[in-house]
Protein backbone atom coordinates (compact mmCIF):
# COMPACT_ATOMS: atom_id res chain seq x y z
CA UNK A 1 0.00 0.00 0.00
CA UNK A 2 1.49 3.46 -0.99
CA UNK A 3 2.07 5.77 1.73
CA UNK A 4 -0.03 8.71 0.70
CA UNK A 5 -3.62 6.26 0.69
CA UNK A 6 -4.97 7.93 3.74
CA UNK A 7 -4.27 11.65 3.21
CA UNK A 8 -7.69 12.28 1.51
CA UNK A 9 -10.00 12.67 4.38
CA UNK A 10 -10.00 15.85 5.73
CA UNK A 11 -12.73 14.76 8.19
CA UNK A 12 -15.53 17.08 7.28
CA UNK A 13 -17.86 14.45 6.39
CA UNK A 14 -18.85 12.62 9.60
CA UNK A 15 -21.68 10.57 8.39
CA UNK A 16 -19.37 7.18 7.42
CA UNK A 17 -16.93 5.69 9.08
CA UNK A 18 -14.38 6.23 6.77
CA UNK A 19 -10.92 5.47 9.20
CA UNK A 20 -12.77 2.10 9.54
CA UNK A 21 -12.98 1.32 6.07
CA UNK A 22 -10.10 2.57 5.37
CA UNK A 23 -8.09 0.22 8.02
CA UNK A 24 -10.41 -2.85 6.31
CA UNK A 25 -9.80 -2.11 2.43
CA UNK A 26 -5.67 -1.79 4.08
CA UNK A 27 -6.39 -5.54 5.30
CA UNK A 28 -7.91 -6.74 2.79
CA UNK A 29 -6.06 -5.90 -0.40
CA UNK A 30 -2.26 -5.48 1.68
CA UNK A 31 -0.82 -6.10 -1.88
CA UNK A 32 -2.47 -3.43 -3.60
CA UNK A 33 -0.15 -0.94 -5.51
CA UNK A 34 -3.32 1.69 -6.16
CA UNK A 35 -5.55 3.37 -3.67
CA UNK A 36 -8.82 1.12 -3.50
CA UNK A 37 -11.61 3.94 -2.72
CA UNK A 38 -14.68 2.67 -3.54
CA UNK A 39 -17.26 1.46 -1.02
CA UNK A 40 -16.79 -1.28 1.31
CA UNK A 41 -20.31 -2.42 1.12
CA UNK A 42 -19.62 -2.64 -2.77
CA UNK A 43 -17.07 -4.99 -2.58
CA UNK A 44 -19.19 -7.91 -2.74
CA UNK A 45 -20.96 -6.97 -5.50
CA UNK A 46 -21.12 -8.37 -8.93
CA UNK A 47 -19.91 -6.32 -11.66
CA UNK A 48 -21.32 -8.68 -14.24
CA UNK A 49 -22.20 -12.33 -14.96
CA UNK A 50 -19.52 -12.88 -17.14
CA UNK A 51 -16.52 -15.56 -16.61
CA UNK A 52 -13.74 -13.51 -19.08
CA UNK A 53 -13.88 -9.99 -18.98
CA UNK A 54 -11.10 -6.91 -20.23
CA UNK A 55 -10.44 -4.01 -17.96
CA UNK A 56 -9.08 -0.89 -19.35
CA UNK A 57 -6.69 1.80 -17.44
CA UNK A 58 -6.18 4.58 -19.74
CA UNK A 59 -3.75 7.26 -18.64
CA UNK A 60 -6.18 10.20 -19.72
CA UNK A 61 -5.63 12.26 -16.32
CA UNK A 62 -3.77 15.68 -16.83
CA UNK A 63 -0.52 14.44 -15.30
CA UNK A 64 0.37 13.16 -19.02
CA UNK A 65 0.57 14.74 -22.34
CA UNK A 66 -0.77 13.33 -25.31
CA UNK A 67 1.83 12.59 -27.59
CA UNK A 68 0.39 15.20 -29.80
CA UNK A 69 1.08 18.21 -27.33
CA UNK A 70 3.53 20.86 -27.99
CA UNK A 71 4.90 21.98 -24.87
CA UNK A 72 7.14 19.28 -23.41
CA UNK A 73 9.58 20.10 -20.53
CA UNK A 74 11.18 17.61 -17.77
CA UNK A 75 7.99 17.95 -15.77
CA UNK A 76 5.56 16.04 -18.18
CA UNK A 77 5.61 12.51 -19.31
CA UNK A 78 4.15 11.22 -22.51
CA UNK A 79 1.17 9.41 -22.32
CA UNK A 80 1.67 5.94 -22.03
CA UNK A 81 -0.55 3.17 -24.46
CA UNK A 82 -3.39 1.91 -22.24
CA UNK A 83 -2.69 -1.28 -20.37
CA UNK A 84 -5.32 -4.15 -20.78
CA UNK A 85 -6.18 -6.65 -18.32
CA UNK A 86 -7.48 -10.08 -18.32
CA UNK A 87 -9.52 -11.05 -15.73
CA UNK A 88 -11.32 -14.70 -15.30
CA UNK A 89 -13.23 -15.31 -12.52
CA UNK A 90 -16.30 -17.40 -12.10
CA UNK A 91 -17.37 -14.91 -9.03
CA UNK A 92 -17.01 -11.47 -11.05
CA UNK A 93 -17.33 -9.38 -7.95
CA UNK A 94 -15.68 -6.10 -7.03
CA UNK A 95 -13.08 -7.62 -5.18
CA UNK A 96 -12.26 -10.42 -6.31
CA UNK A 97 -11.49 -7.93 -9.67
CA UNK A 98 -9.44 -6.07 -7.34
CA UNK A 99 -7.72 -9.24 -6.45
CA UNK A 100 -6.92 -10.55 -9.90
CA UNK A 101 -5.88 -6.50 -10.97
CA UNK A 102 -3.52 -6.73 -7.78
CA UNK A 103 -2.02 -10.05 -9.00
CA UNK A 104 -1.34 -8.36 -12.43
CA UNK A 105 0.58 -5.64 -10.74
CA UNK A 106 -1.57 -2.91 -11.89
CA UNK A 107 -0.37 0.33 -10.37
CA UNK A 108 -0.41 3.47 -11.36
CA UNK A 109 2.50 6.23 -11.89
CA UNK A 110 1.03 9.92 -10.71
CA UNK A 111 -1.54 10.91 -8.44
CA UNK A 112 -4.61 9.83 -9.84
CA UNK A 113 -4.10 6.27 -7.51
CA UNK A 114 -7.61 6.65 -5.55
CA UNK A 115 -9.17 3.45 -7.71
CA UNK A 116 -12.93 4.78 -7.91
CA UNK A 117 -14.79 2.27 -9.73
CA UNK A 118 -15.27 0.61 -13.28
CA UNK A 119 -17.09 2.21 -16.35
CA UNK A 120 -19.10 -0.14 -18.60
CA UNK A 121 -17.98 0.44 -22.48
CA UNK A 122 -18.73 -2.73 -23.98
CA UNK A 123 -20.45 -5.83 -22.43
CA UNK A 124 -17.21 -7.59 -21.67
CA UNK A 125 -15.07 -4.30 -21.55
CA UNK A 126 -14.48 -1.80 -18.48
CA UNK A 127 -12.40 0.89 -18.41
CA UNK A 128 -11.29 2.14 -14.77
CA UNK A 129 -11.99 5.42 -13.09
CA UNK A 130 -9.06 7.31 -11.30
CA UNK A 131 -8.70 10.41 -9.26
CA UNK A 132 -6.60 12.34 -6.35
ZN1 LIG B 1 -2.80 11.59 -12.99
Amino acid sequence: MIDSCNSSDDGSDSSRDYEAEFKYIEKRFPNAEFCVSIDVSKLKEYLTDEKEIIIKQQFSCGCYLRYDDMFLDNNTHLRPPNNYFIIKNDNMTIENILDELIKQKMTTDCDHHFLEGFEKETDIQWGLCFGS
